[in-house]
């Protein structure tokens, strides 16, 4: 091990930090020793349980088909057969990024001649919500289990006020009416998901919640959660209305976990930051939630951080191939962004990274059907593909995407079907 700096390939027999024991880190870890690293590797985690799996915490385990043994992405035998320790339940604290040392809270530190960076996001909580009786965020395993538990409490009667009209909101506002529950969603947008599938589209999805019969509100604004501790739980709007509630579970984004990171030496915006090759510094590398990264693609480059569980997967492996190649001979990241979302029994997909405003030419399908596809496209050319249970249209779209094809190419995809 040295401290000297280094931005040639990383030493096989060297050593690496993962930061975060999440999908990032333990895919970074992975792609190290599949890339013919040797060295040794050790993941820190600030949560006490080995990697698990997070898509189904708003789905499958929070309606209670899934146990926490299925969500789990590794187990202990298998990561001390690949040579991967982790150090669970001590959140690293700080990082000298020039020096590839983390401090622990618990007052160790400890170096190494790579770091990775996967710290995630964690969700944000309205004022004075934290902690309240009756008031959920759903990112770990215990808020989803605690979740669950609270709405099966209920015996299918009652009432459950989904703050956020995004996909996490989207997917526990599902399940939770799976469960029998009368759900209403609070949106402070006038179209929930307008941002990233445009107003059309955005409208079309909310459409199939109030078809399945949740009540969503759009264009509120919360002034006040009541925990259970006063009273009854209650979210109170900004007109003075109050919503009584038996849950209230908040669904309004992340905000990167970059707080540790401060002073590291790093440039921290919204994310880490990163070049094309996912370095924020010298052998530091930043890859999932957490990262901002440059995107090159075929219209053109973008600064992003994206929070999909492939692109994630993408980055990591990506990251682990920078490190070993080294800093100058790094390869740019290459993906098309992927997300999917589950929602009243439909699976709703997505490929590429349109903006709000590209133009959208609905290509297959109806919402009466509740199963459509509409391609996104800006300048004449494809930006993204949208598909609500049409998986095999979404998934046929992905050279288009990637290449940002000439529309007409897409269309003719779909006339000839
Ligand atoms: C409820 C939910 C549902 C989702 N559903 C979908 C879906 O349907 N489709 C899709 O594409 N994507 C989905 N996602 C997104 C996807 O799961 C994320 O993009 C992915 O988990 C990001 O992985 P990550 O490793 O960057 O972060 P995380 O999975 O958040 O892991 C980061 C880890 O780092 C730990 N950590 C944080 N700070 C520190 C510290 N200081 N020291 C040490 N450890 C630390 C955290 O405790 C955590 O364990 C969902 C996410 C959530 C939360």
């Amino acid at each position: 091990m040295s401290a000297a700096r280094s931005t040639g390939p990383l030493d096989l027999d060297g050593s690496v930090l993962v930061v975060g024991s999440g999908l990032g880190g333990l895919r970074s870890a992975e792609g190290l020793r599949a890339g013919g690293f040797r060295g040794s590797i050790t993941m820190l985690g600030a949560e006490s349980r080995l990697p698990y799996d997070r898509p189904p915490l708003t789905k499958q385990l929070l309606a209670g088909a899934w146990d926490e043994a299925r969500i789990q992405l590794a187990s202990a035998e298998s990561l001390e057969e690949r040579g991967i320790d982790v150090e669970l339940g001590v959140p690293a604290s700080s990082l000298d990024a020039a020096a590839r040392t983390v401090h622990l809270a618990d007052g160790r530190s400890l170096h190494a001649d790579a770091v990775v960076l996967a710290t995630g996001a964690s969700p944000r909580w309205l004022p004075g919500t934290e902690g309240a009786t009756g008031v959920h965020v759903v990112r770990t395993i215990a808020q989803s289990i605690a979740l669950r538990d609270e709405l099966d409490a209920l015996g299918g009667t009652g009432r459950v006020v989904v703050i956020g009209g995004g996909f996490i909101g989207s997917e526990v506002a599902s399940t939770a009416h799976a469960k029998g529950l009368a759900v209403t969603i609070l949106e402070a947008l006038d179209v929930p998901f307008g941002p990233v599938v445009g107003d059309e589209v955005g409208g079309w999805l909310t459409e199939l919640h109030r078809r399945a019969g949740i009540e969503v509100r759009t264009g509120v604004a919360v002034a006040h959660v009541h925990g259970r501790t006063e009273s009854t739980t209650a979210v109170e709007l900004a007109t003075g209305e109050r919503l009584a509630a038996d849950a209230v579970v908040i669904g309004i984004g992340v905000r990167p976990a970059t707080e540790w990171l401060e002073g590291s030496g790093l440039m921290i915006a919204d994310g880490v930051v990163t070049d094309e090759a996912l370095f924020a510094a010298d052998s530091v590398v930043a890859v999932g939630d957490l990262a901002r990264f440059s995107w090159r693609r075929a219209i053109g480059t973008d600064d992003v951080r994206i929070e999909h569980w492939e692109v994630t997967a993408q980055l990591a492996s990506h990251a682990a191939a920078s490190l070993l190649a080294g800093r100058p001979a790094a390869s740019a990241v290459s993906l098309v962004p992927y997300f999917w979302s589950d929602q009243h029994g439909r699976k709703i997909q997505m490929l590429g990274r349109p903006a709000a405003t590209d133009e959208i030419l609905h290509v297959a399908g109806s919402l009466d059907e509740a199963k459509f596809t509409v391609l996104y496209h800006r300048g004449g050319r494809v930006t993204g593909v949208l598909g609500v249970a049409s998986p095999r249209h979404v998934m046929v779209c992905r050279p288009f995407v990637d290449a940002g094809a000439p529309i007409a190419e897409a269309m003719a995809l779909f006339e000839s079907a």
